[in-house]
């Protein structure tokens, strides 16, 4: 049995009043609070071993290399990634959107022909198709939609059930020979809901195309390996692990790793540079990880992975799943509205809802008031807001420092929010 009261105790943010009341925070689908161990871990970083990674002859240099190195081994057992030396598959990016940006740059770099023959199965010409999903967050949106304008392929999306969940069942009829790119995500971020990949990886694979799985709202809260998912790519975001603001992690398989050419550039991916011809760049990670690296962070990073595997993934989801079913009683409040599947399966403690009649802005600030940290508006993903009709929302969202009681209290509370604004 986990103690969740004593984990909660380890977030020192957590243990303070706002506007009066305890602090609920129910924000965690934006970003996690950092566990005592997390914060340390940067702090110490900086007390005892800062250095630039992977040069320097000095032993700061080398300890810092170390601590890097073995952060990133951490992360892969996190997602079941390969981490060997000369096998790594986990790059280190500034975040989900950093890592979905760097895919679509390169291909981008691919379809004019950089990276050679190894390339070119990234490549995309006038005809090719990429496909995402309507329930996407515009991180993963906005770079692909951008890539199909830049090289003329054409955007083409999921539909989404009545309830919010990415119609998977249309997979052989969305993906066609001419897809290329496939990217979607693992759990929305407005609907809380678990996209059923399976039937979406095997067409992407059957005809040939690149999977990309944005795993931003998945890794935290499920049990996730990338090996078992047979997904080719994945980007998450390290804040919302309960690490660091400023990096995230982008997972590869290796063979792919190894084809694609790189986005950004600048020192440390580079073997050989001239002034008359072109460079010659490093293996993966390397080669994606141009400039000083975000060292102290990805090291905290490391450290949260290790404490999410120290409590057991599947504790955290089965601990999670009962604040779900609390936040889901939402739905029982005379014109609230939730935004997702209102089933407890395959879902998580990410429910988003409409107060009839009253704007998110104001149901945020009544709330507010009452010491419950929640978020409102569109979420960074407007397409699943049409999709209900809405421009906005209100949206709750566990964490594994959440308890039963905290979604008790926000139900109390949206309760009261229509009787007083009418
Ligand atoms: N994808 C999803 C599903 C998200 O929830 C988020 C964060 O809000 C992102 C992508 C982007 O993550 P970041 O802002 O950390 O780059």
């Amino acid at each position: 049995m986990v103690d969740f009261a004593a984990i909660r105790a380890q977030f020192p943010i957590l243990d303070q009043e706002i506007h009066g009341h305890p602090l609920v925070y129910l924000d965690s689908a934006a970003t996690s609070q950092k566990p005592q161990c997390v914060i340390d871990a940067e702090a110490n970083f900086y007390r005892t071993i800062n250095a630039g990674v992977h040069r320097g002859a000095h032993e700061l240099a080398a300890r810092s290399t170390m601590a890097f190195e073995e952060a990133r081994a951490k992360v892969a057992r996190l997602v079941g990634a390969n981490a060997e030396e000369g096998q790594e598959e986990v790059v280190v990016t500034g975040g989900a959107t950093a890592g979905l940006n760097l895919l679509a740059t390169a291909f981008g770099n691919a379809s004019l022909g950089r990276g050679g023959a190894a390339a070119r199965r990234f490549a995309l010409k006038p005809g090719d198709e990429i496909v995402v999903s309507k329930a996407e967050h515009h991180s993963v949106l906005l770079p692909f939609q951008e890539l199909a304008y830049r090289t003329g392929a054409t955007l083409k999306w999921f539909d989404l059930t009545e309830d919010g969940r990415i119609r998977s069942d249309t997979a052989d009829e969305v993906i066609t020979e001419r897809t290329k790119v496939v990217a979607v995500t693992h759990v929305g971020n407005t609907t809380g809901a678990i996209t059923d990949i399976a039937p979406i990886v095997r067409r992407a694979h059957e005809v040939g195309a690149v999977f990309i799985l944005d795993a931003c709202q998945s890794v935290p809260h499920l049990k996730v390996d990338f090996h078992a998912l047979d997904v080719d790519f994945a980007a998450w975001s390290a804040h919302k692990m309960y690490g660091p603001t400023g990096v995230g992690f982008l997972y590869g398989k290796r063979e792919l790793l190894e084809a694609l050419p790189p986005a950004n550039f600048g020192g440390s991916m580079v073997e050989l540079a001239w002034m008359d011809q072109p460079a010659q760049y490093m293996e993966p990670p390397a080669r994606f990880e141009a400039g000083t690296q975000p060292v102290a962070q990805v090291v905290a990073a490391g450290v949260a992975a290790e404490w999410m595997m120290s409590i057991g993934l599947e504790n955290i989801e089965a601990h999670e799943r009962t604040i779900a079913a609390e936040l889901l009683k939402l739905g029982d409040i005379d014109g609230v509205r939730i935004l997702g599947p209102r089933e407890n399966v395959d879902r998580i403690g990410t429910v988003a809802f409409d107060v009839a009649g009253v704007h998110p802005h104001d149901v945020g600030q009544f709330i507010d008031a009452q010491g419950i940290a929640i978020r409102v508006g569109h979420h960074c993903a407007q397409p699943v807001h049409r999709h209900f009709g809405l421009y906005a929302s209100n949206r709750a969202s566990s964490g594994v420092y959440n308890s039963v009681e905290d979604a008790a209290a926000l139900i109390e509370v949206v309760a009261k929010v229509r009787p007083f604004f009418k």
